[in-house]
Formats: structure tokens, sequence, C-alpha cells
């Protein structure tokens, strides 16, 4: 499964609501060149790799998609998807954009979806507020944030986080329809 848009949506956070909405789904660990922000360790948000670790793993044919966004590679690596010794019903990858498109030429099967802002404008607030994120670097994500929402009608499901609460029930009832299962929250709690 596949939860992509741009950068300060809100995607991480609907993510983990959706885990502990929805059993039997477990995220992927992605694998970077970006350095660690305070508080990340590796491993745990992201395998942190150096550029020429990176570069050799793709050559090794490591990865089931990368992608370069904001100046650093990001990919998705098939351990993640394999050899998984607990039951699960799906892997959730967060990804951007044109990983989401390698992986629906790859993995036609996965869903997919697109979490889009209430309004452009409200990307910059979340940016800026988070704080975790230089001037420079908050420009380069939002001029992305522009070509990522211009696809967005690739998607099949478009969900916009304008209320948590509310696009968290969305996103949660949405997937358990699609894996067939219920999600553990009623609908319109909290
Ligand atoms: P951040 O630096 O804010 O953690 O992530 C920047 C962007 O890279 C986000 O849009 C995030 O979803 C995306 N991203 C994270 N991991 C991957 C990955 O494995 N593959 C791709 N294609 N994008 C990723």
């Amino acid at each position: 499964m596949v939860i992509t848009g741009p950068s300060g949506v809100g995607k991480g956070t609907l993510i983990r609501r959706l885990v502990s909405d929805v059993p039997g789904l477990v995220v992927s660990t992605s694998a970077t060149t970006r350095s660690p922000r305070p508080g990340e360790i590796d491993g745990r948000e992201y395998h942190f790799l150096s550029r020429s670790e990176f570069d050799s793993r793709v050559e090794a044919g490591d990865f089931l998609e990368s992608a370069e966004y904001a100046g650093n590679l990001y990919g998705t690596l098939n351990s993640e998807l394999e050899n998984r010794a607990e039951a699960i019903r799906a892997v959730v990858l967060e990804i951007e954009t044109l990983g989401a498109a390698t992986i629906r030429r790859k993995v036609p099967g996965a869903i997919q979806i697109f979490i889009a802002p209430p309004s452009p404008e409200s990307l910059r607030q979340r940016l800026v507020g988070r704080g975790t994120d230089a001037p420079l670097v908050i420009e380069q994500r939002l001029a992305t944030a522009t070509r990522e929402l211009a696809r967005q009608s690739e998607f099949d499901t478009v969900i916009i986080n304008d209320d948590l609460d509310t696009a968290a029930t969305e996103l949660a009832q949405h997937v358990a329809a699609r894996l067939d299962c219920s999600s553990d929250k009623p609908t319109g709690d909290s």
C-alpha cells in the first residue's frame, strides 16, 4: 500500500493513526541519504545511508523503488517487503509521488492513496510550524509540492487532510474496505 502526498501534508501522523486503527499493517522503513533530524534514529525513522552506500545498493538491485527528493535520495528496500516473520495484511510505504508511480508500474495491485492539503498555503504553515527544515529546504519542498499536487489525479483515492480526525477516519475506512476487514474503531471515534 502506498500513501503519498506533498511534504508537510501530515502523511506520517495519518499513517500512525492508520496502523493503530486497522490491524495487520506494518510500515516500511525507507533508506535515505538525508541527514537524521534531531531525535531520528537509524533503523527506526530511516536507514540512513551515505550516498555511496545508497548507490551501491541501487547497483546491487536492493531497491524496489528509489527517487531523488529535495537533493537527497530515498528508497524502499526489497528486504522491507520480504521475509516478514509476523502475519501481516499489508506493508505501508510512505513515499513521494515518483516512487508511487514506480510502485504502480511494478505492483499494479497495490492500494495507492494521495493525501492532499486543504490549500497550498496550509503546507507552508505546517512546514514552517514543525521547524524541522531550514528556510531554503522549505522553499525546495514547496516547489516540489506544486509538482506533486499536479499529479494527484493519477491516484484513484485522494483524501484531503483538513481536519485530522476526519481524514484519519476516512483513511482507515477506505483501507479496511480495500483489505476487506473492519477497522478497530467505529465511525466518528476520534
Ligand atoms: P522527509 O525528508 O521529510 O522524511 O521525506 C521527504 C519525502 O521523501 C517525503 O515525501 C517522503 O514521503 C518521501 N520518502 C520517504 N521514504 C521514501 C522512499 O522510500 N521512497 C520514495 N520514493 N520517497 C520516500
